[in-house]
C-alpha cells in the first residue's frame, strides 16, 4: 500500500508540478516521465566463453525516479553475492549514460550501491551501466544451487545479475535490500522488462537456449525478451527433448532428457497443463504466452518468471503414480507464477505468502484433477511433519531447511485450511482471487493479503490468527 500511495503522490505532484511549469523534469539529461514504460528495465548484452564458463555481461539498468525526492545512489539487490556464491560476480566498471565512470561502488552482502554522479530528479531516469563477469560454477557441495551453476549436461543462469532494490518499501525514502541467509530464498524483486543478449563462443554444436519470452536465434546469439517479470532464466543443453502442449493461448513447452521415459514425460505435462488451467481460474490469467518446464540436472525445483525447473530426480524416480514428488514439484513450481510472479513479496521476512500459498495450491490442484488423491496428499505432504512454529517466521530465524519448511510451508497450510473452513468456501476462494488481482505487480506484505479478507470474516477468524501467527492481530480492526 505504500508504494500504492507514493506513486499516486508522485503523479499527483507531477500533475501539479507540470501545470505552471510544463514538464519541468524533461529539460534534464536522461528524463523520459514516461509513464507508460515500466519503472523498471533491464538490458544485459552477455557473452558465454563455453570453455570457460565465465558470462562476460553488459548491462545497462534503466529506472524511472518515481518518488517525490531526488535518487543520491542506485541499491541493487545482487544473488550472484549469495552465501555459497564465493567469486562468482568479478565486477568491472560502473558507468552513467554518458559514459562517465562511477567510483564508489560498494557491495555488502546481496546490498549493491551504486552512488549516482549526479543526483536524478523525480520523473527522471536512473541509467547506469554495470560490467562485470559471472564465472559459472559446477554443481557441487560448495555450490549447491543449482539454478546458476553447470553439470556435464546442463547450464544454468538464473538469478544471474543485480537487479533494482525496493524503494520506500519499508521506510519512505530508503532503499530496501533483503539481507542474506543460507536457508530459504531472499529476493523481493520489483517488476521489470527484460531485453537479453546471449553469444556463446566455443560452444557445442547442436547447444540450445532455454528461455521465457519471446527467443529469436542467429548463429551463436541468442535475442530474448521478456517483459513484466521478476527475473530472467536461462537453462542451456545439446540434450533438450521438446514437448509442447496448448491449454487456451498459452503455450506449455517442457524441456527433458533422453533418459526419461515417455510416461514420465506424459506425466510432467498434464500436471504443467492442468495446473495451468486451474490456477487460472482459481486466482486469475497467467500473464505470458509461454510457459517454460525443464528439467533441472539438480534438486528439486525452482520458480522463475515464466519458467520453472523440475529435478530430474522426480522423473528418473517416478513410479507410475499422478501423485509422485514429479507431480508435487510440477505443479507447486507453477503455482509460483501467481504466488511469487504475479504478486511477490519478500521471501526472506514473508516467505509463507508465496511458500503456504504454493504449497495449498497443490492441495487445490487435486481437489479439481483428482479428489481421490486430496486425504493421500494431506497425509503425505502435511501430517507427516508437525511444528508449533508460527506460520508468519522469516528465514533467519532458521539453520536448517526441514524446520523452516514445516513452519512457513506446512503449518501455513494448516492455517490457510482452517480459514477456508471458517469463512466458507465462497469466501475464501473470492479472498485468494482479489488478493492476487489486486497486489499483481507489487510486493505485497502480510498486511496486504489479510485486510482484503472482509472485516466480518477477519474478525471471526481471530483465533486462528493467534494460533498460527506471531503478528495475527496486524490489522486494526
Ligand atoms: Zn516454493
Amino acid at each position: 500500500m505504500l508504494q500504492r500511495t507514493l506513486l499516486l503522490l508522485t503523479m499527483v505532484m507531477l500533475l501539479i508540478a507540470g501545470t505552471p511549469h510544463p514538464q519541468p523534469a524533461a529539460a534534464q539529461e536522461g528524463c523520459t516521465i514516461d509513464t507508460t514504460l515500466r519503472r523498471t528495465r533491464y538490458e544485459i548484452n552477455a557473452v558465454l566463453d563455453w570453455s570457460t564458463k565465465v558470462v562476460q555481461v553488459t548491462q545497462t539498468i534503466r529506472y524511472r525516479n518515481d518518488y517525490d525526492q531526488d535518487l543520491t545512489e542506485l541499491v541493487l539487490h545482487s544473488e550472484p553475492h549469495r552465501l555459497s556464491r564465493a567469486n562468482v560476480m568479478t565486477f568491472r566498471s560502473a558507468q552513467t549514460e554518458d559514459g562517465q565512470f562511477i567510483e564508489g561502488v560498494t557491495v555488502d552482502k546481496l546490498r549493491f550501491t551504486v552512488p549516482l554522479p549526479e543526483a536524478v530528479p523525480s520523473g527522471c531516469d536512473v541509467v547506469v551501466t554495470l560490467v562485470y563477469d559471472i564465472n559459472v560454477k559446477p554443481l557441487s557441495d560448495e555450490n549447491p544451487l543449482g539454478w546458476l551453476a553447470y553439470t556435464e549436461r546442463q547450464l544454468n543462469l538464473g538469478h544471474w545479475f543485480p537487479t533494482v532494490g525496493l524503494y520506500g518499501y519499508e521506510t519512505a525514502g530508503e532503499w530496501y535490500v533483503p539481507d542474506r541467509h543460507y536457508i530459504g530464498e531472499q529476493t523481493a524483486p520489483e517488476l521489470a522488462d527484460y531485453r537479453v543478449t546471449m553469444q556463446v563462443n566455443n560452444g557445442p554444436a547442436g547447444l540450445q537456449v532455454i528461455a521465457p519470452g519471446t527467443v529469436s536465434q542467429a548463429g551463436n546469439t541468442w535475442t530474448m525478451q521478456l517483459n513484466g517479470a521478476r527475473d530472467f532464466a536461462i537453462s542451456m543443453s545439446t540434450q533438450f527433448q521438446k514437448t509442447t502442449e496448448a491449454v487456451g493461448d498459452v503455450t506449455v513447452e517442457l524441456y527433458t532428457y533422453p533418459t526419461e521415459t515417455p510416461a514420465s514425460i506424459a506425466q510432467a505435462m498434464t500436471d504443467a497443463t492442468q495446473a495451468l488451467a486451474v490456477y487460472s481460474d482459481l486466482f486469475g490469467a497467467y500473464p505470458f504466452e509461454r510457459l517454460v518446464v525443464v528439467e533441472g540436472d539438480f534438486d528439486d525445483g525452482y520458480e522463475f518468471s515464466g519458467f520453472v525447473f523440475v529435478s530430474e530426480a522426480w522423473f528418473r524416480t517416478w513410479n507410475g503414480t499422478p501423485n509422485h514428488w514429479l507431480t508435487i514439484i510440477t505443479i507447486h513450481e507453477i503455482a509460483h507464477q501467481w504466488w511469487y510472479m504475479l504478486v511477490a513479496n519478500d521471501q526472506a521476512r514473508d516467505p509463507y505468502l508465496d511458500e503456504a500459498f504454493a504449497t495449498y495450491s497443490e492441495l487445490l490442484y487435486f481437489e479439481a484433477t483428482n479428489p481421490d488423491l486430496v486425504q493421500a496428499w494431506w497425509d503425505f505432504r502435511v501430517f507427516r511433519y508437525d511444528t508449533t512454529d508460527p506460520v508468519d517466521i522469516t528465514v533467519y530465524e532458521y539453520t536448517q531447511w526441514r524446520p523452516y519448511i514445516n513452519a512457513a510451508y506446512l503449518r501455513g497450510v494448516r492455517m490457510l485450511q482452517a480459514v477456508r473452513e471458517a469463512v466458507g468456501d465462497e469466501v475464501f476462494f473470492q479472498w485468494l482471487h482479489d488478493y492476487a488481482h489486486d497486489y499483481q505487480g507489487q510486493v505485497a506484505s502480510p498486511h496486504d493479503l489479510w485486510q482484503m479478507l472482509p472485516d466480518a470474516d477477519y474478525l471471526l477468524i481471530s483465533d486462528i490468527r493467534s494460533q498460527y501467527l506471531r503478528n495475527g492481530d496486524i490489522l486494526e480492526k
